[in-house]
């Protein structure tokens, strides 16, 4: 399997190469050659637990690692650090399956993808014998700073370094990252949004001075974003692990279709759902969820990709993003792999902040479907849920169950639904609370232990008395300050 930028114009790479580098160098994203295949159906992974599925998928992707690396690579990941056995329970509550990818350490989906990460990426060190010192970068909208910092800590030979919106994440989501240990962790809160982050981290990547800079001084940088191709492909594995399990527990026939929601910011996880449908995943609509930054459901509505609009900070601030970086490549897909369409749409964004697509990619969007949820429908959403079943759910699950009941109401489409559950809803106690118990006073750590006590649910290990830690990191930068901050550490 060779990976290809989405802009065209360079040779390809192997998997390890593509990894290592994170963003291809004319500004593209990598991209598999062709979206490999199961040509048996999914019956024969019957019985495999998550990580047999996963070597099944990894292997397909990741020809250049042979199986006993893949495996190595696999039970370093998905180890106790997550907090339940089966490592993504599925729970069958209010009509639909939640795919619950939240119990690793960070208590978010993220870690999913970047607990295997480390490994994927140390093992590329080795066959490309680089002798670099790796340095991530991470732009985070609060959930993939942390997933990466706990993936990276004192990993030898690399260094983290992570830029998160000082006034756009939780009260935890801030407190577990600038408590993070290890000797390589670098955080900075930045006086802008996620868009901001991202759009600065990129500028990095592609500045061809600053990284020649850093090549002579013995550094090369990477990604833990899910630009980076090593997040998008480990978290095909649960969409294919769902099918597998739901048809273990025969809820659905061999070969019935599913649908699959998810709520949606950079179109990292929705995208690997996309490549589980194309490699024979039996899946029939996408359902795409936003908050009120809506770019997407517009998108997908339109076929225009207008970013001039209002910003919002909402009670899911893990979407709060108004440049989805994935939809690269889900368009140069749908474009026929054409690179010179992508090249013109990408710089009709970056100059006139906005693109419409042509009719033969509009009417493959019909794949898809888009809606949102306002603020208050995200919080009614778990208070129905927690009232009618008991069951709790985060704000971004909550968008994804919210915009999956729309559809059903709107198209009666009675086809088994997963919904992709994001986040720990002690992640965001604040609004969760808001939700359940609108009197309960207090800050967002004395709410979490009154969450608690109401629910009965478990604290995540990785939460609990979280504010007692020690602040590591204090310094908050603009946004036009990254570059110089990264070059000052290295
Ligand atoms: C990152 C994140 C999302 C959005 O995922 P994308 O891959 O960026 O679309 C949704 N929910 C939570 C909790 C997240 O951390």
């Amino acid at each position: 399997m060779r990976y290809i930028s989405t802009r065209g114009r360079l040779e390809t790479k192997t998997s390890a190469q593509a990894i290592l580098q994170g963003l291809a160098k004319d500004k593209g994203l990598f991209v598999p050659v062709e979206i490999p295949k199961f040509h048996k159906d999914l019956s024969y992974m019957k019985g495999m637990d998550y990580k047999e599925i996963a070597l099944e998928v990894l292997s397909k992707y990741l020809t250049d690692y042979t199986e006993e690396e893949l495996k190595d690579c696999i039970q370093k990941a998905y180890d106790e650090k997550f907090e339940e056995s089966e490592i993504v329970p599925i729970a069958n509550k209010g009509g639909a399956f939640f795919l619950e990818l939240y119990h690793g350490k960070t208590a978010a989906f993220k870690d999913m993808a970047l607990s295997i990460l480390p490994h994927l990426l140390t093992k590329a060190m080795k066959k490309e014998n680089e002798d670099k010192k790796i340095v991530i970068l991470a732009a985070t909208s609060g959930d993939t700073g942390k997933a990466a910092l706990e993936g990276f800590a004192d990993v030898d030979n690399t260094e983290i370094i992570v830029f998160f919106p000082e006034d756009g994440v939780s009260e935890i989501q801030k407190q577990q990252m600038v408590t993070q240990a290890g000797g390589n962790t670098h955080v900075f809160g930045i006086k802008g949004n996620f868009d901001d982050a991202q759009t600065g981290v990129k500028k990095i990547f592609n500045d061809n001075k600053l990284n020649e800079d850093f090549e002579k001084k013995g550094i090369k940088l990477s990604s833990a974003n899910s630009i980076n191709p090593g997040r998008l492909i480990p978290q095909i594995v649960y969409y294919v692990y769902a099918y597998v399990k739901l048809l273990e527990r025969g809820e659905i026939q061999n070969g019935e279709s599913i649908n699959v929601a998810v709520p949606t910011g950079n179109f990292g996880n929705i995208l690997s759902a996309y490549y589980a449908k194309h490699m024979g995943v039996p899946i029939n609509k996408l359902i795409c969820a936003s908050n009120k930054n809506k770019v997407l459901t517009d998108f997908i509505n339109t076929g225009i990709y207008d970013t001039k609009r209002e910003f919002y900070v909402t009670n899911s601030p893990s979407m709060d993003i108004l440049i989805s970086s994935n939809l690269e490549r889900l368009l140069y897909h749908l474009s026929g792999q054409n690179d010179a369409v992508i090249d013109k749409l990408m710089d009709d964004l970056e100059r006139e902040k906005r693109y419409v697509v042509d009719d033969t990619v509009r009417q493959s969007l019909h794949s898809f479907y888009a809606g949102y949820a306002e603020e208050d429908e995200t919080l009614s959403t778990i208070k129905d849920m927690y009232l009618e079943h008991g069951y709790l759910m985060d704000t971004h699950t909550a968008v994804g169950y919210h915009v999956y009941k729309r559809y059903l109401a709107e198209t009666g489409d009675k086809t088994k639904t997963v919904i992709a559950s994001t986040a720990s809803p002690y992640k965001f106690t604040n609004s969760v609370m808001q939700a359940i118990l609108p009197e309960a006073r207090g800050n967002e750590f004395e709410l979490l232990n009154k969450m608690n006590e109401i629910t009965g649910v478990r604290i995540p290990k990785g939460l609990k008395d979280i504010d007692k830690l020690p602040v590591r990191h204090k310094k908050v930068i603009q946004k036009e300050e990254m570059k110089s901050t990264i070059e000052e550490i290295l």
